[in-house]
Parts: structure tokens; C-alpha cells; sequence
């Protein structure tokens, strides 16, 4: 055992462990899996090691074990604790959010900005941990003194996505372990060093063994023995909706309390009176960054018809001018796709499209001079039934539809006509219209005037129907998700 992330040398390429109880260490199994570079497949970012059934238990264990001492630490600890660990990620964000780039194939400037966001996140849950932690309240009994107070729930696992690797693990490890929690960490198979930085800050931070342990490796081996562990009190997930459902499911079945955070499908309505140009600016921002794979992007953008085929030219235009590339480069705008199978799908939805008779408004065809990258260029397609597979389904890739509509009544029945209900924006000069959006959109997080993607972590985050388990990350909402009430009835003792 070591006590150092890097475990092993595969010849240039380090090996990463585990981390349990306390200490970076091989998989029970000895296995490890490679990662890659999704702009430069040819790039071995590095091994981790690839956990199982075993290193599960381990770490669920480890967890149990440290809960008691640090559900009964002081607040004051932890909060010092996530201040430190803060400091730490912030000393790093340049090389970490670089990191980020390689891993996961955002641009640089949003790598490094993610990275910056969960530097503020520690910061903030280092700042909620000190808050109050119940209330008093007046007794029938005057001489009672009747109180709540908030408790830890106990071991929890963490379950994310690839697309945020280190912003998403941070909005959930730190108000878990600010509230006294301890955690199992599983991140998404694809992108574990942002997992292992986070884990590494953590520690160097002070956090005692077994208070957070990380295990790498796939849903199967890792994800699914621990959902199932009937210590793990609670599990939030972030993810898609298909394994989310079933999660819950199983997760539920056996008592554990279950956040989950998913899917989205969310429109940008543009009404006649809008700036234009704010809003096209907008709309391919929440469309096009991180190629499209943010549960909040911008994916089908409703629009007035007076103002349709003058929004839909100049969208096209700029969309098609997108500088995709190495997102390791500063001039790239849009990187690739996480994975050779996403870029795959979302390349055969772009053809399914196609077919179905829809109208590509951006150039066509595969990209063919961006090496072995799992690039694929962005999508615009014009005049978009409501009810086509491209308006409905979410395709987490860089590909938009503009839906035209006649004004406000009918954009936004078209925009409630979906499944999911994550986030929307209005783009409008006029503030009563404004105001019926934000009443009658079915969505967690709405925005007017600005991308539907933007999401600040002192508010709550999260979403409507199919999108969420109806709790919500995030701001003070975390502290409802990460602890139970206890009620206390204090009576002084009878008088002698
Ligand atoms: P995913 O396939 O559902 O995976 C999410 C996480 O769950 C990964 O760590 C995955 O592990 C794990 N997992 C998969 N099956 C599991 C199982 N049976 N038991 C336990 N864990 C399991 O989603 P993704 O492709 O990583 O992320 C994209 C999705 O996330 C999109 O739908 C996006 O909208 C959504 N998302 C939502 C939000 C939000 O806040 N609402 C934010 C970001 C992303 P592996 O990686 O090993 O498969």
C-alpha cells in the first residue's frame, strides 16, 4: 500500500488507485482499465484501477466504521476541513481544469471554469456546515424547551456522471460531508482522474480515514454492489433517466433514501420582441457548449414564426463558423464527444433526422479532418415538428432544432410538451410576458434572457417531472437531502 494516488507505472502512463480507509491502494483484483483522450484517442491519460464487489465492501466498511466519530464532529471541524480542501483545489485549477480538458474534451475555459466551481462549491458548503442546524419552537408546556435538530443520515454513495467530472462530485460530497455524512464515491467509469484530484484535495485537507472513500471501475462491478449494500443509507445519483428509474427501484426496495438528478430536453423560446442577437448568442452557448452534453443545454429552440427563418439564418451562420478542434487548444470552441459510442449515436441521430425528412441548416457531413477524435460537427435543423424524436428524446450532443410557433401561449404548451423538466429560458423585452413563463413553464431552473444552462451553486438545482426525484442539490436544499429531524422535547426535571 501507498499513500500516493499514482500506484504503479505502466510504462509512461501512471496507474491510479483506489482510495479506503484512508489510503490509495490496487483493486482487490489487481485489474486496472485504460483512459483516453477523446480529442486524440492515441493520448493514454492514464490507468485506474478497476474495483469490485470486494473494494465495495471495503469502502462501505471503511465508511461505517468513520461515521460515528465524524457525524459527532463539530461542524466547525468539517467546515475548516472543505475550507482547506478549497484552498487546495484552488492552488491547482489551472493544471486540474487542464486535466479536466484531456479527460473529458470541454474547451479549456470551461475545464478550468468548472474547476473554479468546485473551488467555490467546498467553499460554500465550508461556509453552510456553520449555519444553524434547527429550530425552537414554542410548547404547549411553557417550561419545555422543544427543538429540531438536524443529524447526519450516515454512509452515503455518491454516484456521477462524465460530463462535469469534478463540479458534480463536489455538489454532493461536500454537503454530505458538511453535515456530518460519510462516502462511498463511485464516478462515472469515464472519467475518474477528475475524481481522484477532488479525492486527493480532500484528503491533503485533514479529512479523517474512512470519511470519504473513492472506488473506480464500471456500474456493473462497482455501481450496482453498492446501491445494493444494505449499509449505504442514502444515494444520490446524477445520470441518465433509464438508470436512474432503475436505481431507485432497487434502491428503494430495501429502504435507502434516493436523490437522483437527470435528463433533460430543454427549450429556449424566442419571442418576436427579443434582441435577437443576445438571444442566437444564447442559444448556441447553451447549445453548443461542452458539445452538447449538459443535462441544462439548449436543445430545441422555440420560435416566434414572424421571427423564425431571421433567427434560424443567423443561428445557422454562427453555429456552422464554430471552430471545433483539440479542445486543448485555446482557440477551439467545441471539442468532441465523450466516447466513440456517443459520437457514433449522436451522428446516427443526425442521419435518422435527415431521414425522417428534417432540414439541416448547418453544413453537412462527418468531420474528416480531425484525426481519430470522437468528434462529430453541430447540428442545426430547421422547422421541427413538436412531436419529432429530435423535439423529444434528449441526444446530449451538439444538435439543435428550431421549432416555430405562433407567440407565447403556444411556445410554451409546446415547451411543457416533453417528458423532462430541467431548465428553459425566455428571450423577450416584455416583462408580463415574462412573468407568464416563469408561472406556467414545467421547469426546475428558468431562465429569462439568459442561456438555459447557467446554474449558480448557492440556489437550488434541479428538475421537474422525468429530470428529478422532486428533491433538489445544491444551496441550503442539500442540507434537506444529506439529514433527517430530530425532535426534542427538553423538561426540566420536577422540583424537589
Ligand atoms: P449514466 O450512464 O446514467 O451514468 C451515471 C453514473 O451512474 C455513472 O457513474 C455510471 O457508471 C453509473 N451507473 C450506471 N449504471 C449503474 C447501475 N446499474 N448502478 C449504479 N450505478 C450505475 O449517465 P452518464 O452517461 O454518465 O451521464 C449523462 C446523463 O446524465 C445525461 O442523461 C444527462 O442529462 C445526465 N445529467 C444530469 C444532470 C442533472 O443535474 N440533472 C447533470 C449532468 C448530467 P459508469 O460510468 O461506470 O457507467
Amino acid at each position: 500500500m501507498v499513500n500516493s494516488a499514482v500506484i504503479d507505472q505502466h510504462g509512461a502512463a501512471p496507474v491510479f488507485g483506489l482510495y479506503i480507509n484512508g489510503e490509495w491502494r490496487a483493486a482487490a483484483s489487481g485489474k486496472s482499465y485504460e483512459n483516453r483522450n477523446p480529442a486524440r484517442p492515441d493520448d493514454l491519460i492514464g490507468s485506474f484501477a478497476s474495483g469490485g464487489t470486494e473494494d465495495v465492501d471495503a469502502a462501505v466498511s471503511a465508511a461505517a466504521e468513520a461515521f460515528t466519530a465524524w457525524s459527532m464532529s463539530s461542524p466547525i471541524t468539517r467546515a475548516n476541513i472543505l475550507y482547506k480542501a478549497s484552498e487546495i483545489l484552488a492552488s491547482r485549477v489551472n493544471e486540474i481544469g487542464r486535466e479536466l480538458t484531456r479527460e473529458e474534451g470541454k474547451t479549456l475555459k470551461e475545464g478550468i471554469g468548472e474547476t473554479s466551481r468546485a473551488v467555490q462549491i467546498l467553499r460554500y458548503y465550508a461556509g453552510e456546515a456553520q449555519q444553524p442546524t434547527g429550530e425552537h419552537y414554542p410548547s404547549a408546556n411553557p417550561a419545555t424547551l422543544l427543538y429540531t435538530v438536524r443529524e447526519p443520515l450516515g454512509p452515503c454513495a455518491i454516484i456521477t456522471p462524465w460530463n462535469f467530472p469534478i463540479a458534480i462530485p463536489a455538489w454532493k460530497i461536500a454537503p454530505a460531508l458538511a453535515f456530518g455524512n460519510t462516502v462511498v464515491f463511485k464516478p462515472a467509469t469515464l472519467t475518474p482522474l477528475c475524481a481522484v484530484r477532488l479525492t486527493e484535495a480532500l484528503a491533503e485537507a485533514g479529512l479523517p480515514e474512512g470519511v470519504l472513500n473513492l472506488v473506480t471501475g464500471s456500474a456493473g462491478e462497482v455501481g450496482d454492489p453498492l446501491v445494493n449494500d444494505e449499509r449505504i443509507i442514502a444515494i444520490s445519483f446524477t445520470g441518465s433517466n433509464e438508470v436512474g428509474r432503475q436505481l431507485k427501484m432497487s434502491a428503494t426496495a430495501r429502504g435507502a433514501k434516493v436523490q437522483l438528478e437527470m435528463g433533460g430536453k430543454n427549450p429556449a423560446i424566442v419571442l418576436a420582441d427579443a434582441d435577437l442577437e443576445h438571444a442566437v448568442t444564447n442559444v448556441i452557448n447553451g447549445a453548443m457548449m461542452s458539445t452538447g452534453q449538459k443535462c441544462t443545454a439548449t436543445s430545441r429552440a422555440i420560435v416566434d414564426h414572424r421571427v423564425a427563418d431571421e433567427l434560424s439564418e443567423r443561428l445557422a451562420q454562427r453555429i456552422g463558423a464554430l471552430r471545433v478542434g483539440d479542445p486543448q487548444e485555446e482557440a477551439t470552441q467545441m471539442g468532441p464527444l465523450i466516447s466513440a459510442e456517443a459520437a457514433k449515436r449522436v451522428a446516427g441521430e443526425i442521419d435518422r433526422a435527415k431521414r425522417e425528412g428534417l432540414t439541416l441548416l448547418t453544413k453537412d457531413g462527418a468531420s474528416t479532418d480531425l484525426g481519430d477524435g470522437y468528434f462529430v460537427r453541430p447540428a442545426l435543423f430547421g422547422g421541427v415538428a413538436p412531436d419529432s424524436r429530435l423535439a423529444q428524446e434528449e441526444l446530449f450532443g451538439p444538435v439543435l432544432g428550431v421549432i416555430p410557433v405562433d407567440g407565447l401561449d403556444e411556445a410554451i404548451e409546446v415547451a411543457n410538451n416533453v417528458r423532462f423538466g430541467l431548465s428553459a429560458s425566455l428571450f423577450t423585452r416584455d416583462i408580463g410576458r415574462a412573468l407568464t413563463f416563469v408561472r406556467k413553464i414545467q421547469a426546475g431552473v428558468v431562465h429569462v434572457n439568459s442561456e438555459t444552462a447557467g446554474a449558480e451553486p448557492q440556489v437550488p438545482f434541479g428538475g421537474y417531472k422525468g429530470s428529478s426525484s422532486y428533491s433538489r442539490e445544491q444551496g441550503k436544499a442539500a442540507r434537506e437531502f444529506f439529514t433527517q429531524v430530530k425532535t426534542v422535547y427538553l423538561d426540566p426535571p420536577p422540583s424537589a
